[in-house]
């Protein structure tokens, strides 16, 4: 699993992993948009969630999450990009998944507050996403300091948290992080 600010280039670093490593790149972030994009009853209940740059509830994203997870897993594993979002999350995914399809590492890609807050901002000129205005940005960015780093203390704590400087062009921080896959 991938955990970093948004703007750290999470997405970006999840999939050209993935691809390394021949598994299924689980992005939530991308999960939720294509579901508000299918303009379902889910995606339109959560188009304002991701909108606002809160956290969809749980009991939306877990079901999804789990399905998808389960079945990476059994197709020989997967690159998990924004889940767990907090400790509750944490702990569902814990409760849902005994053994095998558990995280084996998780990664953290260091890219201080202010760096992510230029590049989402550059970002949002290009892309247009909708959650990518000032205001939004900072609010992401607090949430990963109130929510997120409780859950990167558990897996320090749990001896599997590798620590990677994401500033960096992204071939390069690709490079850091499969060297310190490969020497644990
Ligand atoms: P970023 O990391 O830049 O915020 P993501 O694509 O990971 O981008 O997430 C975009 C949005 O999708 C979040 O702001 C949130 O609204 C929603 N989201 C993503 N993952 C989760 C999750 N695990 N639980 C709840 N909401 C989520």
């Amino acid at each position: 699993m991938l955990f970093a600010r948004p703007g750290a280039g999470k997405s970006t670093q999840a999939a050209l992993l993935a691809r390394h490593l021949g598994v299924t790149h689980l992005s939530t972030g991308a999960v939720l948009r294509d579901e508000v994009a299918s303009g379902s009853a889910l995606g339109q209940l959560i188009a304002p969630v991701l909108e606002r740059g809160d956290l969809v509830a749980d009991e939306l994203v877990v079901p999804v999450v789990a399905r998808r997870l389960q079945a990476a897993a059994g197709a020989g594993g997967y690159v998990l990009d924004g889940f767990p979002r907090d400790l509750a999350q944490d702990t569902a995914l814990a409760a849902q998944f005994p053994g095998a399809a558990q995280p084996q590492v998780a990664v953290l890609l260091d890219v201080p507050a202010e760096e992510c807050r230029r590049r989402l901002l550059a970002r949002a000129a290009v892309e247009g996403r909708n959650d990518d205005t000032p205001q939004t940005i900072d609010h992401r960015l607090a949430l990963f300091d109130t929510d997120l780093l409780p859950v990167i203390e558990r897996y320090e704590q749990r001896g599997i948290l590798v620590r990677v400087d994401g500033e960096a062009d992204r071939q390069v921080v690709t490079e850091r992080i499969l060297a310190r896959l490969a020497t644990p």
